[in-house]
């Protein structure tokens, strides 16, 4: 039977996009739809607009500093709604690239939500697409709490559209990726924040050394740690601010917007998986093998809806590599050892392989080299922030698997360790490196002494 096209894409985010233009350029017939807007939660809700944000919030840091450096006569005041709409803008400038580049592919887009009616059929409003093979790149949303008061709260989907003027104290639920960076946002921005996590610390998951170290930054930055709260029942005043947030102990608070980043959910409902054979996994993600195929024979998935590593980077491997193996001949599988990631608070903090904690569990003997110390840049102007950063050796075989830093332009530090550490570099290597002065990025190839194990005693006393 002939189909209408070779390939058709259900979701036109960073995977999906991806997936479907490599798969055009292989010379495949290729159909994508998309329900929301084309470029995904990363481009439209995501990364892109976040980290423009952060830019902003910034400012605040840098006028501060600046008297020391002689600058005087800075009485600068932020309008929200001038940020809020630029990020707009630009939102939509990236949205219309992504159109362009789908068509330039000759990639046919299709605006609706699909729907599955048999294992090569897609409905699409009143549409209808056959295809012999399908790529599900739904992404995720985020979850929300089931309490009373529930609908009083946002989530990060609404943050990019906040009413004018910013409130001033925001609520932040959750201690994640998103919470922590829109708490650094909001905070630069001017808004008192309070963040409300369940447990003692933020950023659960990361290296142990730099979530301390993160959590008393965030809180040397003015932003309120509520540390093992749980928020039981929101109130609203004729369904508008003050909220009055009930806490599971008692207490009660009150802000003037709460929002929710306790993680996301992998967008498997009202797509007909359950028609076409597509099984979930334990969370209900699309349960996928290493070539990102699914349990239906014609049918693969990429990105957040499979909830491997859920960053655009690794949906767009994902998605390349699903298209190079299906329609280039080329068959390969993505490799999600030692992706490095970010977190932009603030301070920033990032990473590439494994945490300590990790590191000890896995290998045998370990070296961990770290430091900290003041960023040049703060000798003179008193700020209390300090940079943090970490190696982790493998004793056996001297190679570095593990690098951490917290500090100002982390992320773009990482990124260019992680070529190191994905090539397998050793510590040796490091040392044989010559560091640029002055830099904080020196210090990753000039620390030379391991830190002191724990003797036996100290270990039997843990
Ligand atoms: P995360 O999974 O990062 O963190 C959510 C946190 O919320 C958990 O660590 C958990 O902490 C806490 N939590 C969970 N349930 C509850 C609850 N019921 N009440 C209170 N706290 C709760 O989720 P995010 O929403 O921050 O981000 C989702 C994903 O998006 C990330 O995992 C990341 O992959 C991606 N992302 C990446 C970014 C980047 O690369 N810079 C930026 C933003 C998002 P605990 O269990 O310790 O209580």
């Amino acid at each position: 039977m002939a189909y209408d096209y070779d390939l058709f894409v259900i979701g036109a985010g960073s995977g999906g996009v991806r997936a479907s233009r490599i798969s055009a350029a292989h010379g495949a017939r290729v159909g994508i739809c998309e329900d929301f807007r084309v470029g995904g939660t990363c481009v439209i809700r995501g990364c892109v607009p976040k980290k423009l944000m952060v830019y902003g919030s910034k400012f605040a840091h840098a006028f501060e500093d600046a008297a020391a450096y002689g600058w005087s006569g800075l009485a600068p005041t932020h309008s929200w709604a001038t940020l809020r709409d630029n990020v707009g803008k630009e939102v939509d400038r990236l949205n219309g690239i992504y159109l362009r580049l789908l068509k330039d592919a000759g990639v046919t887009l299709h605006m609706g939500r699909g729907r599955f009616m048999d294992r090569h059929t897609l409905e699409i409003g009143k549409e209808t697409v056959t295809a012999e093979k399908f790529l599900i790149a739904t992404g995720g949303r985020p979850e929300m709490p089931d309490i009373p008061g529930k609908e009083f709260a946002i989530s990060s989907n609404e943050a990019f559209h906040i009413d004018d003027p910013l409130p001033k104290r925001i609520t932040v639920v959750g201690g994640g990726y998103i919470a922590v960076e829109f708490a650094g946002i909001f905070n630069g921005l001017g808004s008192k924040v309070d963040v409300i996590i369940r447990r003692d610390r933020v950023l659960r998951g990361f290296d142990e050394e730099c979530r301390g170290f993160v959590h008393e930054s965030l809180e040397a930055s003015g932003i309120k740690i509520r540390a093992e709260t749980e928020i039981v029942r929101i109130e609203a005043t004729n369904g508008k601010a003050p909220y009055r947030l009930h806490t599971r102990k008692g207490e009660v608070l009150e802000t003037d917007l709460v929002m929710y980043a306790i993680g996301r959910l992998p967008n498997t409902a009202g797509i007909g998986l359950e028609k076409v054979g597509v099984q979930l996994d334990k969370k209900g993600a699309i349960a996928v093998d290493e070539w990102s195929k699914t349990t239906a024979p014609n049918m693969w998935a990429v990105g957040d809806v499979t909830d491997r590593i859920n960053l655009t980077p690794v949906a767009i491997m994902e998605g390349h590599c699903f298209a190079d193996t299906e329609f280039g001949g080329k068959p390969r599988k993505p490799d999600h050892r030692n992706v490095a990631s970010a977190v932009f608070c603030q301070p920033e903090m990032s990473n590439v392989g494994l945490t300590e904690e990790e590191a000890r569990r896995t290998m045998g003997e370990v070296k961990i080299f770290a430091t900290h110390f003041r960023p040049m840049k703060a000798t003179l102007t008193g700020n209390p922030q300090r940079v943090f950063m970490k190696l982790i050796v493998e004793a056996a075989t001297d190679k570095v698997v593990g690098v951490h830093m917290v500090g100002d332009d982390a992320a773009e530090l990482i990124q260019g360790l992680a070529v190191a550490v994905k090539a397998g570099a050793t510590k040796a290597q490091f040392d044989a490196t010559v560091g640029i002065h002055p830099t904080a990025g020196e210090e990753f190839v000039t620390m030379r002494a391991p830190r002191p194990e724990p003797g036996p005693a100290a270990k039997a006393a843990e």
